[in-house]
């Protein structure tokens, strides 16, 4: 079938409407509309070229949020008129080690990505920046009932990004745990982390979102600007969440932990992170990094995100703003994500 969709024809070019084909509906396949679509930080690395070369025209959008509108013929786990999420992957061998573990995004054959990646059929997957989508039933996750959709969408990269380290490092009551960077990523880290019980602080570099983290749950929050912060905090944290995608002084960070502590990065640098080892060594500590989750977690923070009325805080805009959305992002102008709303490209 044919559908609407905005799609970058080149690297760096503006996004622009088009159309595009969507595959038939499968034996396990799910036909979803799409609602919302949530617009990441990774969409518009993708286009601008900066991961290398891409296979355009892109359709972005791996924040996906609609209804079941058609299923195959063996699909059980969800039916018309459900509402379902899509998030970054949508394929994987399903027979690796890692996979059979739940853990699909660390694929060994490699997960296949929502968009612009190659699926395992040989086309190439086109994302949530469009009006339907067909993927595999398996891929496809349950929104429950008590998030709004539109708040619901950016849960599917931004949010499992960060509840996957914090579950995994065990965020929760009696641990300290620090958010670096208050953006997209980092307010979903805030409000989970909260959520779960941990004593939260974040760590921006400037007090200008200071009583925005506060209001998102953060029970703590300081300039990385000032010094004087790094001594006030050294050995605090059990956990550290690192959203920033840019060079950080990983050693002062590192100095923040408390003994057996980790510093998790779930932002992605293009530059390599220098480290002195004797900040690990000095306290038993960890430097980990963090890739999405899996299916199955990702239905577990959907269902901890609903029973704990969580969403993201979203601007909701009409498709033909995305390229300004772009540069908002780029301008750290946003709080804390856009979301497309689907219904503006029928
Ligand atoms: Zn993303
Ligand atoms: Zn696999």
């Amino acid at each position: 079938m044919k559908v609407n969709a905005y799609a970058a024809p080149a690297a760096g070019e503006p996004l622009a409407p088009t159309t595009i084909e969507r595959r038939a509906v499968g034996p396990n396949d799910v036909l979803i509309e799409i609602e919302f679509a949530g617009i990441c930080h990774s969409d518009i690395h993708t286009v601008n070229g900066d991961w290398g070369p891409q296979p355009f025209p892109v359709v972005p959008g791996h924040e996906i949020v609609g209804r079941v509108t058609e299923v195959g013929a063996d699909v059980s786990r969800h039916s018309v008129g459900d509402r379902v999420g899509v998030g970054c992957m949508v394929n994987s061998c399903g027979e690796c080690t890692n996979c059979r573990n739940g853990d699909e995004q660390y694929c060994a054959q490699g997960m296949v990505g929502t968009y612009a990646a190659t699926d395992r059929d040989g086309t190439t997957t086109q994302g949530g920046y469009s009006t339907h989508v067909v993927v595999d039933a398996d891929y496809v996750l349950t929104v429950p009932d008590g998030i709004d959709p539109a708040a619901a969408a950016p849960l599917l990269c931004a949010g499992i990004t960060t509840y996957a380290p914090l579950r995994k490092w065990e965020a929760g009551p009696g641990k300290k745990v620090a958010v670096v960077g208050l953006g997209g990523l980092g307010h979903m880290a805030v409000k989970i982390a909260h959520a779960l019980g941990a004593e939260v602080t974040v760590l921006s570099q400037s007090l200008k979102k200071q009583e925005d983290g506060l209001r998102l749950g953060a029970d703590h929050y300081f300039a990385t600007s000032d010094p004087g912060a790094f001594e006030t905090l050294a050995g605090r944290f059990d956990l550290i969440v690192n959203t920033v995608s840019a060079k950080i002084d990983l050693d002062a960070y590192l100095g923040l932990l408390a003994v057996d502590g980790t510093l998790v990065n779930v932002g992605a640098p293009a530059e390599p992170l220098d480290v002195n080892v004797f900040s690990l060594i000095g306290g038993r500590r960890s430097f980990a990094g963090s890739m999405i989750g899996g299916i199955a977690l990702t239905q577990e923070m959907l269902d901890f995100c609903a029973e704990h009325h969580i969403g993201a805080e979203v601007e909701v805009i009409p498709a033909e703003k995305v390229n300004e959305a772009y540069e908002r992002v780029l301008a750290s102008d946003v709080r804390y994500r856009f979301v497309i709303d689907a219904s503006t490209l029928s």
